[in-house]
């Protein structure tokens, strides 16, 4: 950028629009005809900055704050603020800020130019308070607001032409946060870069020892549950065989022999390579999307495999031992993640699993996408593995089912469970893209709750309506299996068209196909839809997914409770999934994310929740 005072690449401090805060942010170009830079904050937040904004790091000093107190105590004073106001400040722009450092100038320009240095300080920001709707006042205040809301949003845009509703853009956030900062002393600052976790999640640190002890145990009771002939919790507990029955080198063997398989089918130069969403730095990792081509390879070895005469059913008898192989594997992997992760620079470390604490951030996950070169394990995991091991595990189950029972086919049920559970599986490595814009690959940092999820919970715990059937058979009409069918259809239309139009929609937001929808604006430069699949609810593919569970439980009938574990999971998973999404939605948003839930109400079943 010839001629221009900033570079792409420097660092710099930048004007946090609306105060007299600078935070250091990373200048990432220029535009000429504007005038602007575009810099990112710490937090990934991306904003463009005129160049009177933007100071040089070394002009800054920082100081303790005690001083500039001593300097002002009247203006300290006058800071002080009713607990409602601090709430709300916190809430919307200085989530998630635990300890950030904030640097301001605090005084007014005839003193700034000669007493710079002395005016700057550093400032502790409170611990800040999520505007979570859990609140029962706020979630009441949501929904009073959100009928007006509503109605004004449609009159709105009944009248209103053009795409963006355009409320939130940065010029008027500026503007109005000036003004409100010479009414009320605005001197709560945004923090842009939470460098511990900001709210803990899964019950905190307490939780984390819960979870890490009650995940293992719950697939060891569902694995024992579901081989008892009555698996109904009147048998609860089942016995528990001796410890030297989960031991099995062969099993052992089998699975690192099938992931090494699945790693070496991911880094064969096959498929695309697909780009990541920005990252906090502003860099965005390539990940070789082939998922479609592992399962069709899987498929035909797997296939040509029994063709030689290898007995899959060996899954079905060797499910405990498997299972107590791959956890084996998960929790290791979890200890070199954790591990590796202390010697991650800080910009590579997920927010949510940075508490400090180290049992909370092993399972949380601390780094946010460990490679070894240009082999992502989190992708890997996630879409690997376990996934393809499902349907194998399926598959084997199937195979189990007629050998038990003496069919030439497997059963009516047992086909269904099979159908549905491998085309969900299919169509996510085909879409497999879509994956780089969910939670799990943006936020979520990479520790056990994921390496045990994809590699134990998913093949051993998804599987269980295919183990069931097994020795469970439910006989079902032909009118049954269509109606089953329509629902998981149903479900299916509607996981897909919602997770496309959000995924297509982050690659290329001016696609022409979705310039139909409405969008709000945020302050971070991307937009939020607010029609479309994601104005009926916010989570509709959640909705989507919620009924293709329910399709996948009918099958095995209402005999026990067991198979029905899926769905009951799921319904806790997303409904708390919603609510880890909401806040930090919030968090990256603001007043532009209140502003989408008021106008669509309801989180993920339309008029109920
Ligand atoms: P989503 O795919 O719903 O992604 C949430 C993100 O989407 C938000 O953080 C936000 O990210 C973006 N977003 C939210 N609202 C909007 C909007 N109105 N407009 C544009 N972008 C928006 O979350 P998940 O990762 O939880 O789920 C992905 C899929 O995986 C779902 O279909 C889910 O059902 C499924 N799933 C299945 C599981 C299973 O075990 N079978 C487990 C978990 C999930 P940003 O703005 O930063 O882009």
């Amino acid at each position: 950028m010839p001629g221009v005072k900033y570079q792409k690449g420097d660092i710099v401090m930048g004007r946090w629009p609306g105060s007299n805060l600078y935070y250091e942010v990373k200048v990432l170009g220029f535009d000429a005809t504007s005038q602007l830079y575009t810099v990112i904050y710490k937090d990934g937040t991306e904003l463009e900055l005129k160049e009177q904004d933007i100071r040089s790091s070394s002009g800054f000093q920082l100081r303790a704050r005690s001083r500039s107190r001593s300097q002002s105590p009247g203006r300290r004073r006058s800071r002080s603020r009713s607990p409602a106001r601090t709430t709300r400040r916190s809430s919307s722009r200085a989530a998630a800020a635990a300890a950030a450092a904030a640097i301001t100038e605090s005084a007014p320009s005839s003193r700034k130019e000669t007493k710079l240095k002395d005016m700057v300080e550093v400032r502790l920001v409170p611990l800040a308070i999520e505007n979570n709707s859990n609140n029962k006042h706020e979630k009441k205040e949501e929904n009073n607001t959100a009928t007006k809301a509503n109605e004004k949003s449609e009159t709105k845009r009944d009248s209103e032409p053009e795409r963006n509703v355009g409320r939130y853009n940065l010029r008027r956030r500026k503007d109005e946060a000036r003004l409100e900062e010479k009414k009320e002393d605005a001197n709560v600052v945004p923090a842009p870069t939470p460098m511990v976790s900001s709210t803990l999640d899964f019950g905190g640190k307490i939780g984390a020892y819960f979870w890490l002890l009650f995940l293992p145990s719950w697939v060891l009771f569902v694995v024992l549950q579901v081989n008892l002939k009555d698996p109904s919790l009147a048998n609860f507990p089942p016995p528990v065989p001796p410890l030297e029955a989960f031991w099995d080198a062969q099993a052992l063997g089998f699975v690192v022999l099938w992931i090494l398989f699945q790693a070496i089918l991911y880094i064969l130069p096959v498929g695309k390579l697909s780009e990541g969403m920005p990252l906090r730095s502003g860099e965005r990792l390539k990940y070789r999307t082939n998922g479609f081509f592992a399962i069709v390879t899987s498929a035909a070895v797997v296939a040509a495999a029994v063709n030689q005469g290898v007995d899959l059913t060996y899954i079905h008898s060797h499910f405990l031992q498997l299972s107590a192989a791959t956890f084996l594997i998960s929790v290791l992997l979890s200890v070199y993640l954790y591990v590796r992760s202390l010697y991650a620079a800080p910009d590579q470390l997920a927010l949510g699993g940075s508490s400090g604490n180290v049992v909370y951030d092993f399972f949380k996950g601390h780094e946010l996408n460990p490679r070894i070169k240009n082999f992502d394990l989190k992708f890997f995991c996630e879409m690997r593995p376990g996934l393809i091991g499902w349907c194998l595990i399926n598959f084997a189950l199937a195979l189990a089912e007629m050998k038990q029972q003496g069919l030439a086919s497997p059963s009516y049920a047992m086909i269904l469970v099979n159908v549905f559970q491998l085309l969900y599986v299919v169509d996510g490595l085909w879409n497999e893209e879509a994956i780089l814009t969910t939670m799990d690959l943006m936020h979520d940092g990479f520790g056990f709750m994921l390496a045990f999820g994809d590699l134990v919970w998913v093949p051993f715990t998804y599987t269980l309506q295919a183990y069931y059937l097994v020795s469970h058979p439910n006989a079902l009409s032909l009118p049954a299996v269509a109606a089953i069918v329509l629902l998981k259809l149903v479900g299916f239309y509607i996981f897909r068209k919602s997770n496309s139009e959000k995924n297509t929609f982050r690659r290329s937001p001016s696609d022409p196909k979705l310039s139909h929808l409405k969008t709000i604006p945020t302050a971070t430069g991307k937009s939020l839809l607010v029609s479309g699949w994601w104005g009926v609810v916010r989570h509709p593919n959640y909705l989507g997914d919620l009924i293709m569970a329910l399709a996948w439980s009918l099958p095995c009938g209402f005999s026990h409770l067991l198979p029905w574990y899926y769905m009951i999971y799921f319904i806790i998973l997303l409904v708390h999934r919603d609510s880890r999404d909401m806040s930090e939605c919030r968090r990256k948003y603001g007043s532009a994310w209140d502003e989408y839930c008021r106008t669509v109400r309801y989180r993920i079943i339309p008029r109920v929740y």
